[in-house]
């Protein structure tokens, strides 16, 4: 008998046909005698329609009462799955967060877990029951609901395989795996059989929303293998692991980001120690930094652009152009329409040529390249906006269609 942690997306169980059909899944592998643990998102866009319906009443709503009205997603699927399985004539329970024991960090909207109390879900399968957890949320220091952020269901998942030491860690989802780019973007997009941590965990900082970043993180970090795969087809999915077979291909994917845009300070005089003060000055507020570019200094003053995430930008750019006097910058600007798109592969640590095969691909598609950042395994460009799905099926098809065979 096996202990198995199966984690269910939205599209997954969007309608009752597609309840019964993950209803299913699970009670065949109950059948089999393993106890199953099932982590279940909210239904196809409900959690985007609660953004929406809470606009609707606050513009600005507090972060705690955005979470209440969050985790409410989640507390219906759970609760719907369960009747199916019920229906199906099979012992199941459903649990939200906290009463599966999540204890989080206390950051409304993004909160991290900090340890599972397991002892509530090992009465429940020691009982014989599936157990079903809301995936999404769990309970701050002050017994606050919080959220995990967007796709944080797949970091519940994640959490329960590594507290209890699951055997198998399957996150079902729409697609069969984990592609080399966007299957729903890119047509000649392959499925991976076997992806690394490493790799996986770039490709999902980096855009692709298979897998939230920080599950892949966490996977990691405990060693947990696991198997991306669909809820619709019986195919075998992509295994993250640690030591990955990677078909001896020299990228492993190319990922893109919408969220993002490139801030610049014009100006900034040519001396010591203003890079350092304007990111301790973003560090202060939370402003995550992402791509840097300094130009070189000319008659005396030089530019500074960076990255951040979109909805961090306003913020950001108001702080320095209140700031840009003590600088002594000239202007601050800001320029939303930008994407970053990005290639990911331990080969290209040991071959050269990957970087000018990405910019000719580029070149070859006409698209120019505002910045360019990259560390062993990825390379990104940050472009236009417009340019972005383009861009991400020049450089698949470079890679994918020559460089591979
Ligand atoms: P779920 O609701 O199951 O959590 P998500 O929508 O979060 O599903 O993630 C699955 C989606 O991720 C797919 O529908 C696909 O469009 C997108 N995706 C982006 N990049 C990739 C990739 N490299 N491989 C597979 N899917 C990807
Ligand atoms: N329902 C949440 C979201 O849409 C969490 C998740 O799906 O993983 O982001
Ligand atoms: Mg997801």
């Amino acid at each position: 008998m096996s202990l198995i942690v199966q984690k269910f997306g939205g599209s997954s169980v969007a309608n009752a046909e597609r309840v019964f059909n993950v209803a299913n899944i699970i009670t065949s592998k109950y059948k089999e005698g393993n106890d199953v643990v099932v982590v279940v998102s909210a239904q196809g866009d409900t959690t985007d329609d609660f953004i929406e319906k809470a606009n609707e009443i606050n513009p600005e709503p507090s972060k705690r009462e955005m979470d209440v009205l969050l985790s409410a997603g989640e507390q219906i699927s759970m609760s719907l799955l369960a009747m199916a399985i019920e229906k199906l004539g099979f012992p199941v329970v459903s649990l939200t967060g906290w009463q599966a024991g999540f204890r989080t960090s206390s950051v409304y909207g993004n909160a991290r877990i900090k340890r599972i109390h397991c002892d509530r879900i090992r009465k429940e399968l020691d009982k014989k029951n599936i157990v079903i957890v809301a995936g999404f949320q769990g309970l701050n220091r002050f017994d606050d609901i919080t959220t995990l952020g967007r796709g944080g269901s797949d970091t519940s998942a994640v959490a329960i395989a590594s507290a209890m030491h699951a055997d198998l860690c399957q996150i079902y989802t729409d697609v069969e795996g984990v592609f080399t780019a966007d299957p729903r973007k890119v047509k000649d997009a392959r499925k991976l059989s076997e992806i690394s941590y490493d790799e996986m965990l770039e490709l999902a900082t980096l855009g692709a929303q298979v897998l939230n970043n920080r599950s892949v993180e966490m996977a990691k970090k405990y060693n947990i293998e696991l198997e991306v795969l669909s809820s619709l087809t019986k195919k075998p999915g992509t295994i993250v692991k640690e030591a990955a077979k990677m078909e001896k291909m020299l990228i492993s994917g190319v990922a893109k980001d919408n969220n993002v845009a490139r801030i610049s300070i014009i100006g900034v005089p040519d001396r010591p120690g203003l890079a350092f003060k304007i990111f301790s000055k973003l560090a202060a507020k939370d402003v995550n930094v992402d791509i840097i570019l300094q130009s070189i200094g000319r008659d005396g003053t030089k530019d500074i652009s960076f990255t951040v995430i979109k909805d961090r930008a306003k913020d950001a750019v108001q702080m320095l152009k209140e700031y840009a006097d003590v600088l002594g910058a000239a202007d601050v600007v800001y320029d939303e329409n930008v994407a970053k798109v990005s290639i990911v592969g331990a080969g290209m640590e040991t071959h050269p040529g990957i970087a000018a095969d990405m910019f000719e691909a580029l070149y070859d598609a006409q698209i120019n390249i505002q910045m360019i950042a990259t560390s062993e395994i990825k390379i990104s460009v940050l472009i236009d906006a417009k340019d972005a799905d383009s861009a991400v099926s020049a450089i698949h098809n470079k890679f994918f269609s020559v460089v591979n065979e």
